[in-house]
């Protein structure tokens, strides 16, 4: 077969499976021809190829990211990941905030952030500074005041 013969043929970069691309076989919208498999001529669904989305910004901290998914959870939703190192984004600005059992400020815990004794330690959702809590202040104050009035 002529034809067949002048078939430019290559192989997918992903999986090494012998493909070419026929002038009449098109994708509709990009108008780009679709590798198509030696022998069968069916469309090439790659099974190495995995799907990764184009980099986008953290809504939060504006850190680029992408998903792919060979990264999904539990749940089955992608996680995103860092273009920078493919590492799960883990966002500075997207924490949880719990409100100050002492005082009902908002304050959130830093897994990087640990007191002397390796607790994690209470920070003002406001500003990320440890929480410097007024009512156990006034606590203490007072129990420091009563200390003094008897001792
Ligand atoms: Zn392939
Ligand atoms: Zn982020
Ligand atoms: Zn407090």
């Amino acid at each position: 077969m002529l034809a067949d013969s002048m078939l430019y043929t290559f192989n997918c970069d992903e999986c090494g499976a012998e493909l070419f691309l026929d002038y009449n076989v098109v994708a509709e919208k990009s108008k780009k021809r679709i590798p198509l498999e030696v022998g069968s001529n069916e469309k090439h669904d790659c099974p190495a190829h995995v799907w990764t989305s184009a980099p986008f910004p953290c809504r939060s901290c504006g850190v680029e990211l992408y998903v792919t998914d060979e990264e999904v959870s539990k749940s089955g939703k992608r996680i995103p990941l860092n273009t920078a190192n493919d590492e799960p984004h883990k966002c500075v600005n997207r924490r949880f905030n719990i409100p100050c059992r002492n005082c009902g400020e908002k304050i959130y815990f830093d897994d990087t952030k640990l007191s002397k004794n390796g607790k994690k330690v209470p920070l003002d959702a406001s500003d990320g500074n440890p929480h410097d809590c007024p009512q156990q202040k006034a606590r203490k104050d007072m129990s420091f005041g009563r200390k003094t009035m008897f001792g």
